[in-house]
């Protein structure tokens, strides 16, 4: 038998060059065809998204309650909790921060109001999201099956780690076989996991041919400035802010991070959801960052539902421009009000597409600005809003993964970064 070793081509081997070129295959599709391209290939997209939604329960659950039973119930967990929450709230603020300064500098909303009437914005058909005190009662769920049933992800968060903690509590004979199961799971979740996520080219074709179909030329052009504002505080953040920390927080190399990172980065661009990346966040920091189960498993599933720092921006930067459109002068005090409800509205978003679009309105409520022209506005920011959704998905992820890395090394452990 021929037992040559045949070495494989960078695109055979690299699961990001192919996503990448996927992503180019479906701008040229629906750049060529349009609508039929959409008719051909867009279920791909779907059928993609599906088979890594099946696996974001079942992963999660057993992933959490593993984690957290192996770094024990008391003071360990308390730790690494702390320093998940503390990562998590100054990157989304310092996130916010680059935004309200570029907002402020740049002043994208001044005169555009002729633009978007001429794009005749309309009030958009959403549900109006929840206010800040539901966001916290919903994290304890009263039933936690129906919790995992419904995909309430902060719901199943908070009842895992009670789960886990309490079993990290028992005595030997329970908490050993309970935990060698789980454990068990977690190992199958991981594989099926891997299997979906060899499928990421195919179903990438499917989301970007779609993604790119949808979007109308003439609406960008005048909402050119305030969508070149969120993309500047974006990539400040991801090339500037994410990368010194990790330097000085982890002493880790940036590049070698982001290389790392490629391929659940540019699966979070092309599906707009940090819930849908997660598996492949996962695999990507355990696999190739190399931090441990015990930490990815708390810090990754936390931060696809509550750190979202490209959101956070995003908030900050949709509500200033808002004020600028309608000619209302924001103070200091109407400022750091934008500030902390940007914060708290991007914790409640959902890891879903478009969910920081719809969060918008709990921090437009908090500084007054409501009625019909506000909705209309709203409605003009929707209809460009893709393409910025993939953007702040991207960084929602990465952030989640540099809090994961940079955690790791301080918890002492030395492979990370490799
Ligand atoms: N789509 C984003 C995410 O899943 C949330 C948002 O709309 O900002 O991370």
């Amino acid at each position: 038998m021929n037992t040559q070793h045949v070495e494989k081509t960078p695109l055979l081997r690299e699961l990001w060059l192919q996503i990448l070129l996927a992503m180019l295959l479906g701008s040229v599709l629906a750049f060529t065809f349009g609508e039929s391209a959409v008719g051909a290939v867009g279920w791909m997209g779907t059928l993609f998204v599906r088979l890594l939604k099946m696996t974001i329960v079942p992963l999660v659950a057993t992933s959490i309650v593993s984690g957290v039973a192996s770094v024990g119930s008391g003071g360990a967990l308390g730790r690494l909790g702390l320093k998940t929450l503390a990562y998590y709230m100054t990157t989304s603020l310092l996130a916010i921060l680059v935004g309200l300064v570029l907002v402020n500098a740049l002043r994208p909303g001044v005169g555009a109001l002729e633009g978007i009437a001429a794009a005749g914005g309309t009030a958009p058909q959403v549900e109006t999201p929840d206010s800040l005190a539901e966001i916290l009662f919903r994290m304890v769920p009263t039933n936690p099956v129906a919790a995992l049933a419904e995909m309430d992800m902060l719901g199943i968060i908070v009842f895992c780690i009670a789960f886990g903690a309490s079993l990290a509590a028992m005595p030997e004979g329970v908490r050993r076989p309970v935990s060698e199961l789980i454990e068990a799971l977690f190992a199958v979740m991981m594989r099926l996991t891997g299997a979906v996520i060899r499928l990421a080219p195919l179903g990438v074709v499917g989301l970007i041919t779609s993604a790119v179909a949808a979007s109308g030329a003439s609406t960008f052009t005048s909402m050119g400035i305030y969508m070149l504002t969120v993309a500047a505080g974006l990539t400040l953040h991801t090339f500037v802010t994410l990368p010194v920390l990790l330097l000085v927080l982890g002493r880790l190399s940036p590049r070698r991070h982001f290389t790392n990172m490629s391929d659940a980065v540019l699966t979070a661009v092309s599906t707009s959801s940090s819930a849908a990346t997660l598996p492949l966040t996962m695999q990507c920091v355990e696999k190739k960052v190399g931090v441990s189960n015990r930490v990815s498993s708390f810090v990754l599933p936390l931060g696809a539902t509550v750190n979202m720092d490209g959101t956070a921006l995003y908030e900050c930067v949709g509500v200033l421009f808002i004020a600028q459109v309608l000619g209302i002068p924001l103070g200091v005090t109407a400022q750091i009000t934008v500030v902390v409800t940007a914060l708290l509205a991007s914790i409640g978003a959902a890891g879903i597409p478009s969910a920081g679009l719809v969060m918008i309105f709990i921090v437009l409520e908090a500084v007054n600005l409501r009625g019909p022209e506000v909705a209309a506005i709203v409605g003009t920011m929707l209809a460009v809003d893709r393409p910025l959704d993939m953007l702040r998905t991207g960084v929602n992820i990465f952030s989640d993964s540099c809090g994961a890395a940079i955690i790791a090394r301080s918890e002492g452990e030395e492979e990370v970064g490799r």
